[in-house]
């Protein structure tokens, strides 16, 4: 679960490094999609609801995503040189489009005996609990990865 004011200092961060300051960021009340490049506004925004609920990689991966659809502005969608751009950044999901749930993104995806949504960007290593199922479980209930097709 990533802390909210570090996600904002990430994307502060990002976008000192790789825009200017007419760019902004924000958190926005979506509940279907992880982040948002609003040209017009010059704004990228993340899910408050799943910055919340995600691991700091995946709050990671999405803005960087969405400072790729930035830096190479709004009538690339997801072409090649947004992915290029993309994975210069250190990118590695997949091209998606606005508007497709958050988890379309992510390359795996977990299942739990409790039904929790697990999403990761990477090839998960090594055991990962999930933490709503393992609270007050006498021993860590692990969620099982399924490598999403592509
Ligand atoms: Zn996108
Ligand atoms: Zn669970």
């Amino acid at each position: 679960m990533a802390e909210l004011d570090r996600v904002e200092r990430w994307a502060e961060a990002l976008i000192r490094l790789h825009l200017d300051d007419t760019w902004s960021f924000g958190f926005d009340r979506a509940v279907k999609r992880a982040g948002l490049t609003d040209f017009t506004a010059r704004r990228i925004t993340v899910s408050k609801h799943l910055a919340a609920r995600w691991d700091d990689d995946e709050v990671h991966q999405t803005l960087l995503h969405e400072v790729a659809h930035a830096m190479v502005g709004p009538g690339e969608g997801h072409g090649r040189r947004w992915l290029r751009t993309a994975r210069e950044l250190g990118y590695v999901g997949g091209r998606t489009h606005q508007g497709e749930i958050a988890a379309e993104r992510a390359g795996w995806v977990g299942r739990c005996p409790g039904g929790h949504e697990h999403v990761r960007f990477r090839a998960p290593r090594g055991r990962y609990a999930c933490r709503p199922c393992s609270k007050g479980a006498p021993q860590a209930v692990e969620v099982r990865w399924e490598r999403r097709a592509a």
